[in-house]
């Protein structure tokens, strides 16, 4: 039987959103191997307890470079003055699987994605409200004050795109909003040219003589 290729999902946020949660908890959830990460290339310095290869493939910025000149990527794009990128080799392999694969990506790199692949499906995480944005940033203790509103005024160019999404899902309960995520990929495991492709013989049978 011919594979089917699997779907392209990209999740993107204003920081403070709770992307990183949300993810963490729909790949609990489908530990299974179905729905994977794509683990992207970065400049930035690791921060405590991430693992190169794991959280991202850490490397300098004259490898991100030569990446770049030998057309690597699949896209890439400078976040918080460093590059990130996701390499072909990071989706290529798991699509051919059949599994799908979730992007963690912002605006820039979505935008990239989306043109080349048009049926890959984009989600914008928003936060019920700037207030409660600011409280979740924090209460995460990861940032000073000062860094914090930096991350604000962040939030704002990143949200300024979010009609350029497929899907969007406000971040108020945190259930609900992992629901909605659930939902979208489901709905696109379930979109016809995949299903005839997976029930090539049923719809012979249901149509033959
Ligand atoms: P986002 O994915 O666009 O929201 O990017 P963030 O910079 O907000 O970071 C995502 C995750 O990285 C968070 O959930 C934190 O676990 C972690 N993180 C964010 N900022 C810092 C920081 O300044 N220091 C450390 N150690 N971890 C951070
Ligand atoms: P991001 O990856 O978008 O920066 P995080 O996943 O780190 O965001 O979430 C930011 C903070 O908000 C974390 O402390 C997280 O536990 C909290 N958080 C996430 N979702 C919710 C929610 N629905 N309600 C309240 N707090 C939340
Ligand atoms: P962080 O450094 O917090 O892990 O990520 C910072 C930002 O970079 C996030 O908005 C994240 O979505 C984005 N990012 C991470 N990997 C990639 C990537 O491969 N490509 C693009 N375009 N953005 C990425």
């Amino acid at each position: 039987m011919t594979q089917i290729t699997g779907n392209l999902f990209i999740l993107a946020a204003p920081s403070g959103a709770g992307k990183s949660s949300l993810i963490r908890a729909l790949l609990t959830k489908h530990h299974h191997g179905d729905l994977c990460p794509s683990v992207s290339h970065t400049t930035r310095a690791p921060r405590p307890g991430e693992v190169d290869g794991e959280h991202y493939h850490f490397v300098s910025k004259a490898e991100f470079e030569a990446m770049i000149e030998r057309g690597d990527f699949f896209e890439w794009a400078k976040v918080f003055d460093n590059y990130y990128g996701t390499s072909k080799a990071a989706i290529d392999q798991t699509l051919e699987q059949g599994k799908d694969v979730l992007l963690d990506i912002d605006w820039q790199g979505a935008r990239q994605v989306k043109a080349q692949r048009p049926d890959t499906a984009t989600i914008f995480i928003a936060p019920p409200s700037a207030e409660a944005l600011r409280e979740r940033l924090k209460n995460r203790q990861q940032d000073s004050d000062e860094v914090i509103e930096q991350r604000m005024t962040k939030a704002k160019a990143e949200i300024s795109h979010y009609d350029e999404f497929d899907y969007i899902v406000v971040n108020d309960d945190f259930d609900t909003a992992l629901k909605d995520i659930e939902h979208i990929v489901f709905g696109q495991r379930l979109r016809g040219h995949q299903q005839r492709q997976r029930h090539r013989t049923l719809f012979e049978a249901l149509l033959g003589g």
